[in-house]
């Protein structure tokens, strides 16, 4: 009968050890594995506890700055800057899942631009969060230089598009006075200066007038925009009776209007005392009168100032013409931008971006209200006369 002896009893333990050591060296080579797998993966990964890192890998470390030791202990909030640290925080109190962008910050305390991709994962009952971050502070880099490129090519051909609209309106102003002057030189040269009619010579001078009025607004239009550009544009405030204003400006266009077919119409209190720039505001209304009359297909205009019970004074500018679509109602106000083309009706697209400067330099709105093919209303609010103290 076989009876294990010590030797047989050694060689069992021997065989026994062996195999668990086996089972232990391929564990240690498996975590070994995942390790420098873990730590070959492009993207910094980090694992933590509520914030509290407790693994991450070399890329991790070497995206911020660190060694892979010191990171771990650290709270994630230190690799972000102060002002996004709650957000951050917030994203992981949420257990959000949506990558988010945020500026990351170095050891050295550079900011960089970082992608964060977080996931909950429950390990041991344990809930620790899985993040992998990304540095696209290249990326973003290069997002910003071909914005500022689109942005400088849209410069460019928007300047092409002015310089040719502005020698165009310049230039027909300049045509009809050149046209009146040469007939003008051909009459006298004919008939002499006693041949001259004195109706036809005031008709004439009357015109030229008009016309030497338009390039002097077209260049007075394109000064102020570079005053604006240069922060130049300044407001000189006195008190003057806007419903005053209003009547002179409105019978300087009455004959514009009619001749446009529009009946101008307009009300006003008795008094109006406001405390502005004259000069501007007169602007404000030239050009809201003049694009009624121009874009008001001939029907009526009414012109409207109403007090408001805190002060405020409003003025209301309304035709009954084209109207303007309401995906451009908040682009006319820009700079050069326009709602129609400039061969069915000519303009700088400056008028409104000028006006509304002025307003908002007064302390007050502008605003539109339209319905293409209905008309249009331009409602400018200026600040109670008691703001003066305030200006
Ligand atoms: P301009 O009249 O020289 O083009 P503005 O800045 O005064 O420049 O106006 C910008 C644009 O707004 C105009 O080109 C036009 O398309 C639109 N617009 C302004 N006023 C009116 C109006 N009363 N009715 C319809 N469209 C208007």
């Amino acid at each position: 009968m076989f009876l294990p002896g010590t030797v047989t009893i050694l060689l069992f333990a021997y065989m026994g050890l062996r195999s668990r050591l086996r089972i232990l060296r391929r564990s240690v080579e498996a975590s070994q594995r995942l390790q420098n797998l873990f730590d070959a993966v492009f993207e910094g990964i980090v694992v933590h506890d509520n914030g509290l890192i407790l693994d991450a890998n070399e890329s991790f470390a070497a995206i911020f700055g660190y060694q892979r030791d010191e990171v771990i202990g650290m709270h994630v909030g230190q690799f972000v800057i102060p002002e996004v640290k709650a957000f951050a925080l917030e994203k992981i109190k949420l257990e959000s899942e949506q990558p988010y962008e945020v500026t990351g910050l170095k050891k050295d305390g550079t900011q960089i631009s970082i992608e964060i991709n977080g996931k909950m994962h429950t390990v041991q009952g344990r809930r620790i969060r899985l993040a992998a971050v990304s540095d696209i502070t290249e990326r973003k880099k290069l997002e910003q230089n071909r914005v500022l490129y689109e942005a400088s090519q849209e410069a460019i051909k928007m300047r092409d598009e002015f310089l040719s609209i502005a020698s165009h309106e310049l230039k027909t102003p300049l045509t009809n006075i050149k046209l009146q002057t040469q007939m003008a030189i051909r009459g006298l040269q004919k008939h002499g200066l006693s041949s001259l009619d004195p109706a036809r010579m005031k008709a004439f001078i009357e015109q030229t007038d008009r016309q030497a009025d338009r390039l002097t607004r077209l260049v007075e239009e394109m000064l102020d925009v570079s005053r604006i550009s240069a922060g130049k544009l300044g407001i000189a405030h006195e008190s003057f009776d806007l419903c005053e204003l209003v009547n002179e400006v409105a019978a300087a266009f009455e004959a514009v209007a009619k001749q446009a077919g529009s009946d101008l119409k307009f009300s006003c209190p008795e008094r109006c005392p406001i405390w502005a720039d004259r000069f501007r505001i007169e602007q404000v209304l030239s050009n809201l009168f003049s694009n009624a009359v121009k874009y008001g297909n001939g029907k009526p205009i009414q012109v409207r100032v109403e007090q408001e019970g805190d002060g405020k004074t409003r003025i209301v500018v309304e035709d009954q013409g084209i109207g303007i679509p309401s995906e451009n109602q908040e682009r006319i106000f820009r700079r050069f931008e326009r709602a129609v083309s400039a061969r069915k009706i000519s303009g700088l697209g400056l008028g409104l971006y000028i006006s509304k400067y002025i307003v908002e330099a007064h302390g007050g709105t502008i605003q539109v209200e339209s319905l293409p093919g209905s008309g249009t209303r331009f409602s400018v609010l200026l600040p109670a006369d008691n703001a003066r103290s305030s200006v």
